[in-house]
């Protein structure tokens, strides 16, 4: 079954308070073949926007500005937060470009030829290349993307990988963003500068791999602009950006406080605290998150992930136990802290 119809099945049987038919279309979309669920308004873990669509990206906005990118996109923007950042890069001197009102499932993070067309993107640049790269996304082909790709300053070895992996059954079936997060994850270590899943990450393209040169080049390259703009937010930024986190899907994953070790499909993390992403545009998946996984992870104090099972652990005894469906679902976010 495809992705986008497990999140269907959930989001329906959670209009119809179907309570069992959640449960299952969650674990289904987890890849969880059991698990404990907790009552409704049991304690969860804190709500963050971790990674969020309905605002420009504010890396992208200072790279742009700091000339640390020649040309930068803004996607999935509501129509005014659009026509707003619009006007103000062009009062501040950038050729822009509109694309929308298409329609996007964030659940997958994919557009989609159905729903309601709402989001817009907006390109800018000084140059022309915010209209080329408009143009070059609109030939829906690999060698629209290699264009677009090139004028947007990603590494010509990212930008292949992405359109190899666009083909493959995983992004038929679960789409090319999950297809692409398994594949960067289950790599070599991933640098924490190539963090994949935040809004604030240095890099807003898929690498070709967790230590690509190129790409680390262009996250230092934003991320010198982001220290020269405002060094107290780069601090922070790199501190968010080490977070251990537990992925399962791109729109349902936590953050800890602490720390882990292990590599991305065996680990564990030691936590005081944990929050959970939360999308605004998908409260069905937050609920059911935190009913079915969340609680659980509010209650204790370590979590580990192996190939067949995950545990949630309180003062040394497991307080909740999930049995992994095969192939397993959930991968750890655990970068070190290394120079860039
Ligand atoms: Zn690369």
């Amino acid at each position: 079954m495809r992705l986008t119809e497990r999140y269907d099945r959930l989001r329906e049987a959670d209009a119809r308070r179907d309570e069992d038919g959640c449960l299952r279309a969650f674990h289904e979309i987890a890849g969880l073949a059991d698990g404990p669920v907790a009552d409704e308004g049991a304690p969860t873990p804190a709500r963050v926007a971790w990674l969020r669509y309905d605002r420009p990206r504010r890396v992208d906005l200072l790279a742009l500005r700091a000339g640390a990118r020649p040309v930068a996109k803004f996607e999935d923007l509501d129509r005014r937060t659009a026509l707003g950042l619009e006007q103000r890069l062009r009062s501040e001197g950038f050729r822009t470009a509109v694309v929308g009102p298409y329609a996007r499932r964030f659940d997958v993070a994919l557009s989609t030829p159905s729903g309601p067309a709402e989001r817009y993107l907006v390109a800018a640049s000084r140059g022309a290349e915010a209209e080329q790269v408009i143009e070059a996304e609109r030939d829906r082909s690999p060698e629209g993307a290699r264009r677009a790709g090139r004028l947007l300053g990603y590494p010509p070895c990212c930008v292949e990988r992405f359109v190899a992996l666009e083909r493959t059954p995983e992004a038929a079936s679960d789409g090319i963003n999950e297809a692409a997060l398994r594949a960067l994850l289950d790599g070599p270590p991933v640098h924490w500068a190539l963090h994949p899943l935040c809004s604030e990450s240095p890099v807003g393209f898929v690498p070709c791999g967790g230590r690509c040169p190129l790409a680390l080049d262009f996250a230092r390259r934003v991320l010198a602009a982001v220290e020269r703009e405002d060094p107290t937010g780069a601090a922070v930024l790199r501190a968010q950006l080490l977070r251990p986190m537990l992925i399962v899907r791109v729109g349902l994953f936590w953050i800890f406080d602490g720390a882990g070790e292990g590599s991305a499909r065996r680990g564990s993390v030691r936590y005081s605290r944990v929050a959970a992403q939360d999308d605004p545009s998908l409260p069905w998946l937050y609920a059911w998150g935190a009913r079915a996984v969340g609680a659980s992870l509010a209650r204790g104090d370590t979590v580990t992930l192996d190939e067949e099972s995950l545990l949630a652990g309180e003062g040394g005894r497991t307080v909740a136990r999930w049995a992994l469906s095969q192939p397993m679902v959930p991968r750890w976010w655990l970068p070190r802290s290394e120079a860039l």
